[in-house]
């Protein structure tokens, strides 16, 4: 139902949200109990100007900032040899924009296209969180921390205050009815913002610190996974270079200017990797699970394979575009899951082409189920095509003139 709603209207309720916040508690609350235009109000509420200026100011750089586009003419610097034993399936492809992913990229399905170092779509700025915008979405989020801590700090400050003037007889010192309730409304606010918004930066923080997305996140879980089961070999996490270094890739080089604006100086594509790192591993990863790499008799080929002979044996006329050398995860995909029309591009060579290696994805039930849920895109899982196998070294662009 959420993805009915335009994102316009959640920035346009984001901006009221925070307008609400900061001047009703200023003008209601805190102007009044400090003396209207002192200098006591003066420093008591300045910090908090300044600290709504920024979390304006860094909320339209995250809703404004492209998240990074990927080059049509990328190509992986490195052949990419298949091996399943290893769940090692060739170089990354989009089949919907029909594009080479250079390392943590992923096809946003709300942008429909490829976003660089892609973390998350966040409804909340009506834009893809990735490589242009994530240090302007993560100061935004910093911002608001502080802000309505400084809020709630002035709100307790407030209360004390008036209890100490009932201690003492001061009855003339008492809140009026406007105020109590502007009170109680902006703590409400401010103590939900924070801790939904607390709770979503101590992860992102440790994201940070990781140098990994939300999405890689989700991915180092599943090869951990497969790393512990012994489907797959050891392999190491190539982005992760220290915490320090790790946060200087996103926040810039200079600790002063951390939470300063300023966009990111790499270009989302080439990343500094660990020492004990495979320079080829980002060029594939993650690995796949090698057992969704057989053929399965839940595959779209399967099933085509037992129309074909049920059509031969009844004469039928057999028409079947598709490569019989392909392998499927064992998923239930259908026909109903290949990209709905408006992500299909170019000749209908490249479509056979794209249908064929959409078989060869292999979607697991539990990822499609990840595909279908609300706001967050998951990567696709074009990952495993052994496009080294059709295209070596050649870009999707080129191939479908051949
Ligand atoms: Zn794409
Ligand atoms: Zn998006």
């Amino acid at each position: 139902m959420l993805e009915s709603i335009p994102g316009k209207v959640f920035v346009v309720g984001v901006v009221l949200l925070i307008a609400m916040i900061a001047y009703s508690s200023q003008l209601m609350v805190f102007g009044p109990a400090l003396g209207g235009l002192t200098l006591k109000a003066f420093w008591f509420l300045a910090p908090l100007n300044v600290l709504v200026a920024m979390v304006f100011y860094n909320y339209y750089l995250a809703v404004t900032t492209d998240p990074g586009k990927v080059p049509s003419d990328w190509v992986p610097a490195v052949v990419i040899k298949e091996n399943k034993q290893l769940g090692i399936t060739g170089p990354r492809v989009c089949k919907a924009c029909n594009i080479y992913k250079p390392p943590r990229s992923h096809h946003c399905r709300y942008c429909k296209r490829c976003v660089l170092k892609m973390d998350h779509h966040c409804p909340w700025i009506d834009n893809c969180v990735g490589h242009g915008n994530y240090p302007h979405f993560m100061r935004f989020v910093i911002y608001v921390d502080f802000a309505c801590s400084y809020v709630v700090g002035l709100l307790i400050w407030r209360v004390r205050t008036i209890l100490d003037s009932m201690r003492h007889f001061q009855f003339d010192a008492d809140p009026n009815t406007s105020e109590i309730v502007f009170m109680v409304l902006n703590f409400v606010l401010a103590f939900v913002v924070l801790f939904c918004v607390g709770i979503l930066s101590v992860y992102h923080l440790y994201c940070i610190a990781k140098n990994q997305s939300t999405i890689e996140g989700w991915e180092r879980g599943k090869v951990e996974k497969l790393v512990r089961r012994s489907k797959i070999p050891p392999v190491v996490y190539p982005f992760d270079i220290s915490i320090y270094k790790n946060i200087c890739s996103v926040f810039g080089n200079n600790p002063f200017l951390w939470l300063w604006p300023q966009t990111p100086k790499s270009n989302g594509i080439d990343f500094a990797l660990c020492n004990d790192a495979d320079p080829a591993v980002v060029f594939y990863w993650p690995p796949r699970d090698p057992d969704d790499l057989r053929p399965s008799i839940f595959s779209i080929q399967y099933k085509r394979q037992q129309e074909k002979k049920y059509r031969q044996s009844t004469n039928q006329e057999v028409e079947d575009s598709v490569s019989d050398d392909y392998y499927d995860s064992g998923s239930f995909a259908s026909d109903s899951d290949y990209p709905s029309d408006d992500e299909y591009r170019g000749s209908r060579h490249s479509q056979q082409l794209e249908e064929s290696l959409y078989g060869l994805s292999g979607i697991s039930p539990h990822e499609n189920a990840y595909q279908r849920r609300g706001w967050e895109s998951e990567p696709e899982d074009d990952d495993s095509v052994p496009l080294a196998n059709l295209m070596p070294r050649k870009s999707p662009k080129e191939s479908k003139d051949d």
